[in-house]
């Protein structure tokens, strides 16, 4: 057999890639290993089954859960009784999960692109092995291929996965609420499967080896987000350094080492979340000439082609953040290029988003990296001046644009509250159309809603923001 494009991996990156290279006239084969209890291919990848998605159902569920029991008596909404059906709200999270993995093979079916079940090797020669779940070997080759094997969690000795030390997809799975939950690593997963946790009813404390809360983040919004953190009952930890975690089948007790010295504590259930790395478990034959680097992504150019012709690699699998739409948007860019097109992604412009409430997101630079570069100026909005905000409940926050002194190009757009993906990727957008904090001033937006959050930050660059009552004159 011989395509066009053959794409090893079905997640994010990988179907992605291969629907367009469908869609841009290519014979395309995308090759899965993962396959559900009923031995049917399952596509999506790490974001579909065991991370974007069934977190982000968890997230909404629990905070709904935790609005009942805390928030609606504010509104005048008495409720009495509530209780947690935990297995309706997991079986809830893996029917979302169903709908969007099989999803995929229909979009495959609609676009012409071949599933193929198995494990995939890249050999030399653009051939690919591939053995199937019942051990059937076969081989196939193309004219490109596309790796896109994405990444698992890393596992640290001294802590190894047992039945209560588990990783996020282990903590995407608990059968009972743990009464007292450690975390290891205040990153993305932690804070978000942390507040999992802790608003269905889990003491949650969280062990972070290094002093800095939210390396990445803007420093401002960091030291916010902590703060509210903590007044939700996180109980952060930083500057703690996990030595060893035991687990006796009961209890984990997990020794730290801290600046005033060892420390210990135990915990129903360990959650170890300090990162993830690439997969390539047999991905590559010893004579696929593909090179890895020292940390084991897949080397790449800007343009995601590998030291083979004809070879590239998108998402989790190679450099930059291991984000969902990263590695779609490196499918997409593949996919043109395979077919001739001068494709290229404006790294620079990759929002993160952690889904905590309130979410916390930014795209571009923080204050602190712009101020490294050259002369800055900022504009804050906080959410405690917005209308729609107050009306909703949600006034913890604010929006924060960074853009340059001279020129007033926006080079950062910051936000933690209410909708705060929703307003920074519009930020995102007016960035990728080059707009300064004026362009964006002059825009009208809809009263009430929490956008206008963005509106006002724009203005108060230049100091003309209308509702923030100690405008520096
Ligand atoms: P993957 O999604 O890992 O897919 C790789 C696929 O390749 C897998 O299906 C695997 O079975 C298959 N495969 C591997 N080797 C072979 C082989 N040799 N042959 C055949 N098939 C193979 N990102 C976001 O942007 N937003 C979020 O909200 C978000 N939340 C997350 C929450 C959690 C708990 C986790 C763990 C991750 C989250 N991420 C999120 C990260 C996101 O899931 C990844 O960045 C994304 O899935 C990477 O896509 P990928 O296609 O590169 O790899
Ligand atoms: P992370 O890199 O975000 O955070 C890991 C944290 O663990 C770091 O702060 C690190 O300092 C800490 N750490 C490492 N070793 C430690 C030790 N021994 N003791 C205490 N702390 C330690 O990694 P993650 O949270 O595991 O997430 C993995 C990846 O998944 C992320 O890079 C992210 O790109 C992706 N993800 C994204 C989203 C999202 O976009 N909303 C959600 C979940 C996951």
């Amino acid at each position: 057999m011989n395509f066009d494009v053959v794409v090893i991996g079905g997640g994010p990156a990988g179907y992605v890639a291969a629907i367009k290279s469908a869609q841009l006239g290519k014979t395309v084969a995308c090759i899965e290993k993962n396959i559900d209890d009923a031995g049917k291919q399952r596509y999506g990848g790490t974001c579909l089954n065991v991370g974007c998605i069934p977190s982000k159902a968890l997230l909404d569920s629990s905070q709904r859960f935790y609005d009942a029991t805390k928030h609606l008596s504010g509104h005048g909404i008495d409720i009495k009784n509530i209780a947690l059906d935990l297995p309706k709200m997991m079986d809830r999270k893996d029917g979302v999960v169903t709908k969007l993995t099989s999803g995929i093979l229909g979009l495959f079916k609609a676009n012409n692109v071949t599933p193929i079940e198995g494990t995939a090797t890249l050999l030399a020669n653009k051939e690919i092995k591939v053995i199937n779940n019942v051990g059937e070997e076969s081989t196939i080759s193309a004219d490109n291929i596309i790796l896109a094997s994405g990444s698992e969690p890393i596992e640290i000795p001294i802590a190894p996965w047992s039945e209560n030390i588990t990783d996020s997809t282990g903590a995407l799975e608990f059968t009972s609420v743990p009464k007292k939950l450690g975390v290891i690593g205040a990153g993305v997963i932690g804070l978000e499967l942390g507040s999992v946790w802790s608003r269905l009813g889990s003491e949650v404390i969280v062990l972070e080896a290094l002093e800095d809360f939210l390396f990445m983040a803007d420093r401002q919004i960091a030291r916010d987000v902590f703060k509210e953190f903590s007044k939700q009952g996180l109980d952060i930890r930083l500057g703690s350094k996990v030595i060893s975690a035991k687990d006796d089948g009961k209890k984990v007790t997990v020794s730290y080492q801290t600046s005033d010295g060892d420390e210990s504590l135990e915990f129903d259930k360990l959650i170890v979340a300090v990162g993830r790395r690439p997969y390539t478990n047999s991905l590559l034959g010893e004579d696929s000439g593909v090179k890895v680097d020292e940390k084991g992504f897949v080397t790449v150019n800007e343009f995601c082609e590998t030291s083979q012709p004809g070879v590239y690699a998108v998402g989790d699998l190679v450099r930059g953040p291991m984000l969902a739409h990263k590695g779609s948007e490196e499918g997409i860019v593949v996919a043109e290029r395979i077919a001739g097109k001068k494709a290229q992604l404006n790294y620079d412009l990759i929002p993160s988003v952690i889904y905590t409430h309130p979410e916390v997101a930014w795209v571009g630079k923080n204050e602190q990296e712009a101020q490294s570069i050259g002369e800055i100026k900022t504009g804050v909005f906080p959410f405690a001046a917005s209308g729609r905000a107050l009306a909703s409940d949600e006034s913890v926050g604010f929006v924060k644009i960074v853009a340059d002194k001279k020129t007033d190009t926006i080079l950062g757009v910051h936000a933690f509250g209410p909708a705060a993906a929703e307003i920074v990727q519009q930020g995102a957008i007016a960035m990728e159309f080059g707009s300064s904090a004026e362009d964006l001033g002059l825009t009208v937006f809809s009263h009430p809603t929490v956008s206008e959050a963005l509106h006002e930050a724009a203005l108060a660059v230049n100091n003309e923001a209308i509702h923030i009552p100690n405008r520096k004159r």
